[in-house]
């Protein structure tokens, strides 16, 4: 792998590796894009087959916090982390303080926060080595669990696409299967019913079904498997990503797919397209789940949960606006989510240059 061809592929600004012998941290740092402010993004430890793995998984991870908060009008670039090893048996205090140090290296370039295989905890260790790092615990000042947020966010989404395929965003009546109630998928539920839906839930852990069925009674379980066929006028999967794939878009009796997943499409342009083809709206993934994304940069202003929420009702407005460019330049869905972001980019970078004279770094798409 030639690491410049890696960068200069998808236009990567910079690639840090971070080695400590002592503590066995092995750590990789992505900053995407800076364009509209510092890079944040997760510290992912993962055990990967190997280190050409573990660069190609931070820089596509990287790619897509870029697109996520421009998409979601955040003052952010993109970046990401991966530390390299098992989690169970690296962890450690001075581990995640060399990674905080390295972190504090890079100047306020990169913010770091927890992400899969890394807690509040671990973030709590990296914050006595530096200031940028977020996600950290409500009675630290921090953001807490993001879910709530990211539920708002994707039932503002649900809303919106309700809206734009009949005109009508109430819920009242409508039919919704949640593929996944745990954190995020249980409080979406939540919203669903108090807005009149009819839910049908799926999950693999019984502990969790019984957790939603007591919290909201009438909804109906069915069999993990079942979840893609229910009639429904949404198909909201928070659970696991490509699950839109060859074998379950035959089986959808949806209008729209709409949940908080990442990485729902299991290829993007090809299955967004066949949804299209089956005349299901899908609202992109990353847009509306970007609540969580926009609860944990709040931290940087003094955590604020009533302004975060507020944020996250933007979601709205910002899925609607993707429906309507994908309509005029006859584009998927996902697509429109991507030109938005990269045009959000582009005309900030240009106002940097132009109207400040600091050293914004334009696009070139
Ligand atoms: P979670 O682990 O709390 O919940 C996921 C649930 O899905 C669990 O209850 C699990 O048992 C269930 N599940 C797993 N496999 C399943 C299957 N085959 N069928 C049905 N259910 C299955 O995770 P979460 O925090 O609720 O996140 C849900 C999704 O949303 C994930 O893809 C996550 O990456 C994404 N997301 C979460 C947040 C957040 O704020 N937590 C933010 C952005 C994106």
């Amino acid at each position: 792998m030639g690491i410049f061809d890696e960068l200069a592929r998808k236009d990567h600004e910079q690639i840090v590796f971070c080695q400590d012998e002592v503590t066995g941290l092995k750590a990789i740092i992505a900053i995407h894009d800076t364009t509209l402010g510092p890079a944040l993004g997760g510290a992912r430890m993962w055990q990967y087959a190997d280190e050409e793995d573990a660069v190609r998984d931070v820089l596509r991870l990287s790619r897509g916090m870029t697109y996520k908060s421009a998409a979601a009008g955040l003052n952010l670039g993109g970046g990401k982390a991966v530390i390299l090893g098992d989690a169970k048996s690296l962890k450690s205090e001075m581990l995640f303080r060399v990674y905080g140090r390295f972190v504090q290296g890079l100047g306020g370039r990169y913010i770091t926060a927890e992400d899969v295989n890394t807690t509040v905890r671990d973030m709590e260790w990296v914050r006595m080595e530096t200031d940028h790092v977020v996600g950290l615990d409500r009675a630290l000042g921090g953001s807490g669990d993001p879910s709530p947020v990211t539920a708002l966010g994707t039932y503002e989404g649900i809303k919106a696409s309700l809206k734009w395929t009949t005109g009508n965003e109430s819920l009242a009546g409508r039919t919704v299967a949640v593929q996944g109630v745990g954190a995020v998928g249980f409080h979406l539920v939540g919203h669903l019913r108090r807005g009149g839906a009819r839910v049908h839930v799926s999950d693999i852990d019984a502990d969790h079904l019984v957790r939603a069925v007591q919290a909201y009674p009438g909804i109906e379980v069915v069999p993990a498997n079942e979840i893609y066929g229910v009639p429904c006028d949404v198909f909201a999967p928070c659970a696991l990503g490509a699950i839109i794939n060859d074998d379950t878009v035959p089986q959808l009796r949806t209008s729209i797919v709409c949940g908080s997943a990442n990485n729902i499409l299991a290829e993007e342009d090809r299955h967004c397209q066949a949804l299209a083809d089956k005349g299901i709206l899908y609202a992109p993934d990353y847009v509306v789940n970007a609540g969580g994304l926009i609860n944990v940069a709040n931290e940087l202003e003094g955590y604020n949960q009533d302004r975060a929420l507020k944020q996250a009702q933007g979601i709205h407005d910002i899925t609607t606006q993707i429906f309507r460019l994908a309509r005029e330049e006859r584009i998927p869905t996902i697509k429109a989510a991507n030109a938005l972001a990269e045009r959000r980019i582009a005309a900030v970078g240009r106002i940097k240059d132009t109207f400040t004279g600091t050293a914004a770094r334009g696009r070139r798409s």
